[in-house]
């Protein structure tokens, strides 16, 4: 995703894989609206979604029975043009970005690993071993640990990756089965000692189960798919037909957050930075989304059009977002596993109850969409974001994904997917329901990009929904989020805050 979005900004680069090429396990399965929505700037998101399987919902099952629904598809469809979760293997994801990068000229160098760094001011010297075992020393400017949870950038720069592991082994199987889960649907069992979550694949009776492994079974290293049928038929149903199992493995996972994202000259993204439970299917969404934040601050800086400064808020944007996650994924990971007769109660009997009745009220829809799908990560305390006087605390503020709206851009226009416009390679200025000033922003020049909203009762529509006052502006920065918002446009603020928030060099421009 890092490289895809430099190649597409111009920005040259090498990536280096110690694997002898692609991994071809699926390993995490959720792909999440927000981001389809960034996969779509980058033209592949037709492609996931005809490749995937939509899951517009989820069935919660407690002691074998059918205890709540949530339905994704409908809190969802005025949030994302893409309402569910996409069940798509991370194996294919890789395979769509690689296709991707190839086409913009770069390729991974397959068995070629960091085994050494040492930075300086302004550059970093890297010393990599190559497929032939030789060695060889190259000098970046920038350095991006993409490189896992057993990170070398993250320990080569001594950079601590506090937490733990948690006691329990999970197992993932990829399975032909019947039985009794709702079709199309994530079907999520919970269990007295345990839970397990299937995932509805493409093609015919194919599931992927995740869970973790009963206590009877812990601590033996020789188990195979059959060991964890008993329990399975047990939570899921003794009507479960098993006609094939394609994949079985188990894995330990940890909770834990690297102490710092950034230093100097280098950065740590995905699992380098964080890694959680995969409860919530956010692991992998949350490195993507790592890459979408840091690639168009990086490619301003080596362009030479904004300051070094500028890539700081990478960190200070991700690392509370890491932190929430971590956060909240460990609660609720530490509820549906704990092994306590309290926490099986509540697992059983209170959470379906409670999760039913509230998903019937339309703010808890809109809050468990919005924090599943990611559409609602917003860094609103960024030193990046900044609100004028004047708008509604119910509306979009700096800081926040834009949200998603179908607006006329001339009175006797078509109405259009504003997502479809916006240029993600550069900013986008907003201006609604007042003229653009005459010659646009000149300072910005073709670093931005403008789109005049007009008064319509089509807008007038959209834009109640949305909470969002004319005349109003919002200055979008290139992942779609926030930068500067107000009321009355003044070029004049936008010049300032892209001058002291972006560190932009206008003369540059
Ligand atoms: C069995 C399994 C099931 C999972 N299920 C889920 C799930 O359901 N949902 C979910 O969200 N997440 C899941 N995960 C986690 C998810 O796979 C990770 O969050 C994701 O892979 C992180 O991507 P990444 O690119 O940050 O790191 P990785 O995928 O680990 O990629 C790191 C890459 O860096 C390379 N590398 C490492 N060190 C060096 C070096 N020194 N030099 C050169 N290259 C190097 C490695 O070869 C590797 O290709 C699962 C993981 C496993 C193993």
């Amino acid at each position: 995703m890092l490289a895809n979005q430099l190649a597409r900004r111009g920005v040259r680069m090498r990536i280096i894989d110690r694997h002898p090429g692609p991994a071809r396990e699926s390993r995490a399965l959720g792909v999440q609206a927000r981001t389809l929505e960034i996969y779509s700037h980058l033209g592949i998101a037709d492609q996931a979604v005809a490749l995937g399987k939509k899951a517009d919902g989820a069935v919660l099952w407690a002691q074998g029975r059918r205890a709540a629904r949530v339905p994704l598809g409908d809190i969802g469809r005025d949030v994302s043009p893409y309402p569910y979760l996409l069940v798509l293997g991370q194996d294919d994801n890789e395979r769509l970005l690689g296709d991707a990068l190839r086409a913009r000229g770069f390729a991974v160098e397959w068995s070629t690993e960091l085994v050494g760094l040492a930075q300086d001011t302004d550059h970093v010297t890297a010393t990599l071993k190559n497929p032939d075992d030789s060695t060889s020393e190259v000098t970046v400017p920038w350095l991006a640990g993409c490189d896992g949870a057993r990170s070398s950038v993250r320990e080569l720069s001594g950079i601590a990756f506090e937490g733990a592991p948690y006691q329990h082994v999970f197992f993932v199987a990829d399975v032909q089965m019947t039985g009794s889960m709702a079709p199309d649907l994530l079907n999520v069992y919970l269990w007295r000692t345990g839970f397990h979550l299937l995932f509805p694949m493409r093609g015919t009776d194919h599931w992927r189960i995740v869970g973790i492994l009963p206590p009877n079974l812990r601590g033996r290293d020789d188990l195979t798919f059959e060991d964890t049928i008993p329990s399975l038929r047990h939570e899921a149903g003794a009507e479960l037909s098993f006609q094939a199992c394609n994949w079985y493995s188990t894995y330990r996972i940890h909770h834990r957050r690297a102490a710092r994202f950034h230093d100097r000259r280098c950065f740590l993204l995905g699992d380098a930075a964080h890694i959680h439970s995969p409860v919530g299917g956010q692991g992998m969404n949350t490195g993507l989304q790592d890459a979408y934040n840091l690639a168009w601050k990086l490619a301003l800086v080596v362009s030479g059009r904004a300051g070094a400064a500028l890539v700081h808020s990478y960190e200070e944007e991700r690392l509370p977002v890491a932190n929430h996650l971590l956060k909240r994924t460990d609660r609720f990971f530490s509820l549906v596993v704990s092994d306590s007769w309290l926490a099986g109660l509540v697992r059983t009997r209170v959470m379906p109850k409670v999760m039913g009745l509230a998903l019937r009220t339309a703010g808890v829809q809109r809050i468990a969409f919005r924090t599943i799908s990611q559409t609602g990560i917003r860094y609103r305390n960024s030193p990046l974001s900044e609100a004028l006087a004047g708008l509604p605390e119910d509306g979009p503020r700096a800081g926040d994904r834009f949200p998603w709206l179908r607006l006329k851009f001339a009175p006797s226009g078509p109405t259009e997917d504003l997502y479809g416009r916006l240029d993600d390679t550069r900013f986008n200025l907003l201006v609604i329901g007042q003229a653009s000033p005459p010659g646009g922003v000149p300072e910005l020049a073709e670093l931005l990009r403008i789109h005049e909203v007009p008064r319509d009762p089509v807008n007038d529509r959209e834009l109640v929904r949305a909470h969002i006052p004319w005349p109003s502006f919002y200055l979008l920065r290139p992942d779609g989020h926030v930068g500067l918002a107000g009321t009355r446009l003044d070029a004049g603020a936008v010049t300032q805050y892209a001058s002291e928030r972006l560190h932009l060099d206008l003369n540059g421009a």
